[in-house]
């Protein structure tokens, strides 16, 4: 008997099985796929860690959590400082005054600051017109953050192929992620820590499962009886409509698809993430693995490079899911798997799937350690 069953092997279950197994509860994880990690995992393919399953880049401004990862594994400098192509024309990201002075050919805060403001105006209006005093809708929100034109080159076309429906349908919430700033500055990021560990994903994911039993290839629903009684406690963390037999309905996803490959060039895009940002383009992006790790002329000492394209679609039975799609329905489906959940005092569910959120590495981690253990 086992004080905790935790089913999956991901951020959340990893972090919370490593709380655990310090405080002395004997631990068992579990996870269907092959391997553990989720979505974290990384695989090596001609000595560069590939993240299998999308770009994952830590990022935080919580101090605890960064001093936790980084007792476990050594995390190194990678800056997230993504390129958008826009029809073969660059632009720098987040929203700064690279962007400003690629769009406009403004020079100074002030200048840009006047352009924003003035199609910043003209949404306020519209929406006044309308009779509206409060974003709607994704669209809504981006022309009252940064007005149209970075609306229509940056950001409606690849939203629309990541989400699969029109900006004037999904949340207001996803496009508060991204900064605006009037500073030369293309860190993705306004965390105070950011980094990837260093040998990659699976350290940190071995040294969080440290001396803890580990099961792979193991479905908790090919025989959830035997699995239940391992132990006196369940943490869950697949998705939550399953776990209740989607007696409310499925929750919807986003999946992503990835086609990787090897090329016979050292460096095929000069940075790690390389964003399509029209519609016509199929793909979303282009990871290019080995920026994450090797930087300056430690590029060019692998002779050979890997990327993958990154193409987003529907998610069906059968496929893994990745983003939720929290839009009205959904959450209303969502919340009544929430409100069940919480009547079974021997189950804790967390993380990304069983809680139907979008969730950052380090919100997770944040999340698993602060899981009271019962
Ligand atoms: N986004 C965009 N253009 C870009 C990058 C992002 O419009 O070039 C929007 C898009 O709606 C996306 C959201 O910003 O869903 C959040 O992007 P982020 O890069 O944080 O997404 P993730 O890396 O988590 O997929």
């Amino acid at each position: 008997m086992y004080d905790y069953l935790i089913v999956g092997a991901g951020l959340f279950g990893a972090t919370f099985a490593y709380k655990a197994h310090q405080a002395g509860h004997r631990c068992l994880v579990i996870d269907r796929r092959p391997h553990v990690g989720g979505n974290v995992r990384c695989e090596n393919v001609d000595g560069i860690n590939v993240h299998c399953y999308g770009a994952h880049i830590f990022h935080t401004d919580n101090a605890e959590v960064w001093n936790f990862v980084n007792a476990l594994v050594p995390f190194n400098r990678y800056t997230n400082s993504p390129i958008a192509n826009y029809k073969g024309q660059l632009y720098n990201l987040p929203f700064n005054m690279n962007t400003f002075h690629q769009m406009w050919g403004v020079h100074t805060p002030a200048e840009a600051k006047a352009k924003i403001d003035q199609q910043r105006a003209e949404a306020l209006q519209a929406m006044h017109d309308a009779g509206i005093d409060q974003p709607r809708n994704l669209e809504e929100q981006a022309l009252l953050l940064i007005g149209r034109d970075i609306y229509e080159t940056l950001i409606r076309g690849y939203t629309e192929k990541q989400w699969g429906r029109p900006c004037t349908q999904l949340p207001a919430f996803i496009i508060r992620r991204l900064p605006v700033r009037f500073v030369y500055d293309n860190n993705y990021f306004n965390d105070a820590y950011q980094g990837i560990p260093v040998g990659g994903y699976n350290q940190l994911i071995q040294r969080l499962l440290d001396g803890i039993e580990v099961r792979t290839s193991c479905d908790y629903f090919d025989d959830r009886t035997h699995w239940d009684a391992q132990a006196r406690h369940i943490v869950y963390t697949g998705e939550i409509d399953r776990f209740f037999d989607y007696r409310f309905g499925h929750l919807q996803w986003r999946t992503v698809r990835f086609e990787t490959e090897t090329l016979p060039t050292s460096n095929h895009q000069g940075n790690a993430v390389v964003n399509y940002t029209e519609r016509q383009v199929p793909y979303t992006r282009i990871i290019e693995h080995k920026h994450f790790e090797h930087f300056g002329d430690a590029v060019d000492r692998i002779p050979h490079t890997v990327i993958s394209r990154e193409y987003s679609t529907e998610w069906q039975p059968g496929m893994e899911p990745y983003y939720p799609i929290n839009d009205d329905r959904n959450t209303a489906v969502y919340t009544q798997y929430r409100d069940l959940a919480a009547t079974l005092p021997n189950v804790t569910f967390g993380g990304r799937l069983a809680e139907y959120r979008y969730y950052d590495m380090a919100p997770t981690i944040e999340r698993a350690l602060q899981c009271p253990l019962r």
